[in-house]
């Protein structure tokens, strides 16, 4: 049998959350309540939808590949020159053009323990050598553990602000001491995928160090990355976007695929930046899913993570157990990746967080005050 390259076969696989239908088939449920991969629960604006509509004629034709339309669009909803920005097939695709021009063997990526795990895989695709900093026990972060592990070698470091898993978040104070005193050799990826949701509680805006507005921080390399899957609901039409100084946009599209946006997503993306009633509207209701969850966890003596994204993390004594029978019972949530006792759910409509309350209380998770 052909193999492939030694290293290839020591990258993790990326587990996603089951989809619905699949959960369908191999149980016989009819009804299935997903909160496992912090989608949008309410689907997405209807601008949207008429859009795709629209453009569905035109799937013959190859998409633009420089998202002209979209490209000015999104320049001047974010207040940033157009050659600021790169598209992907959701931000993931990003996250693989970053590790591709950056990264080989000789490099050193640094990033915290429990990140996002897609980080590790296009690192080590690249055969570059990960290091993880270890997070506190409550799983805050703390930066300057970061910038002291950063030696000669040091290419890039991964941040994912909010991170997904733990639902934890830095707050702007410490990313700017951060940024001040990261060196100009190593490049800071900034992940924002939730930045929607997590704004208005104080973390910072990326936005600000790719283009200084604070004399007191230097323009350093940073990269900040967004997607249209998360607040906007378009997971399933795969857009996200990069902003960067255009000398490092420059860059990257030396190494994305021609036509690696779809015509689609395009037109989709920007009805749904256009609509930012909806996007405000699912925020707000995220907040009042989360006082929900997270004083039904209370109740029960639940342990979780305070979160700034639409998740949380929480801990049981046998996780393995309870996402099974979660399964079973028609709620899709996810094992947090590399932590054993904990569990992450998708914020949902009021009625699946209700649902997923309830057959928690099935299995035994009763109110103790
Ligand atoms: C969901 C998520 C993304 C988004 O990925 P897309 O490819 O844009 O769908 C990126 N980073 C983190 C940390 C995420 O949780």
């Amino acid at each position: 049998m052909i193999k492939p390259l030694d290293h290839i076969l020591n990258v993790p696989v990326y587990k996603p959350g089951k989809p619905v239908e699949e959960v369908k088939r191999e149980l016989g449920l009819s009804e299935i309540i997903k909160l496992a991969s912090n989608e949008n629960p309410f689907g997405c604006s209807l601008f949207v939808k008429k859009a795709v509509e629209r453009e569905a004629v035109n799937i013959n034709r190859y998409p633009d590949g420089g998202a002209f339309y979209l490209r000015k669009e999104l320049s001047s909803f974010l207040e940033i020159d157009e050659n600021q920005l790169i598209f992907g097939n959701g931000s993931n695709d990003i996250l693989d053009m970053i590790a591709r021009a950056f990264l080989d063997k000789n490099s050193e990526v640094l990033m915290f323990q429990y990140s996002f795990i897609v980080y590790k895989i296009v690192s080590l695709l690249q055969g570059a050598t990960v290091k993880e900093i270890p997070v506190e026990c409550d799983f805050s972060r703390n930066l300057e553990k970061l910038l002291e592990s950063i030696t000669d070698k040091t290419k890039v470091i991964f941040i994912d602000n909010p991170c997904n898993p733990t639902g934890f978040a830095n707050k702007k104070e410490e990313f700017d001491e951060f940024i001040k005193n990261v060196p100009d050799n190593v490049l800071v990826v900034i992940d924002e995928a939730y930045f929607e949701y997590a704004k208005e509680h104080g973390v910072p805006d990326g936005l600000n160090y790719v283009n200084p507005i604070n004399p007191k921080i230097p323009r350093k390399n940073v990269i900040v990355t967004r997607t249209f899957s998360k607040a906007y609901g378009l997971a399933g039409l795969r857009i996200g976007y990069a902003i960067a100084q255009k000398e490092i946009i420059e860059i990257l599209e030396r190494v994305r695929q021609p036509f690696n946006v779809n015509r689609l997503a395009q037109v989709a993306a920007i009805e749904a930046l256009k609509d930012q009633k909806f996007v405000e509207f699912s925020v707000k209701e995220n907040e009042k899913g989360k006082e929900f969850l997270y004083e039904e966890f209370e109740k029960r003596g639940i342990h979780f993570v305070p979160t700034y994204g639409n998740f949380i993390m929480f801990k049981v004594d046998d996780a393995k157990m309870v996402y099974e029978n979660l399964l079973r019972n028609g709620v899709v949530i996810r094992p947090a990746f590399g932590l054993d006792n904990y569990l992450r759910v998708s914020i949902g409509t009021m009625e699946e967080n209700k649902k997923f309350i309830e057959k928690l209380e099935l299995l035994g998770f009763k109110c103790k005050i």
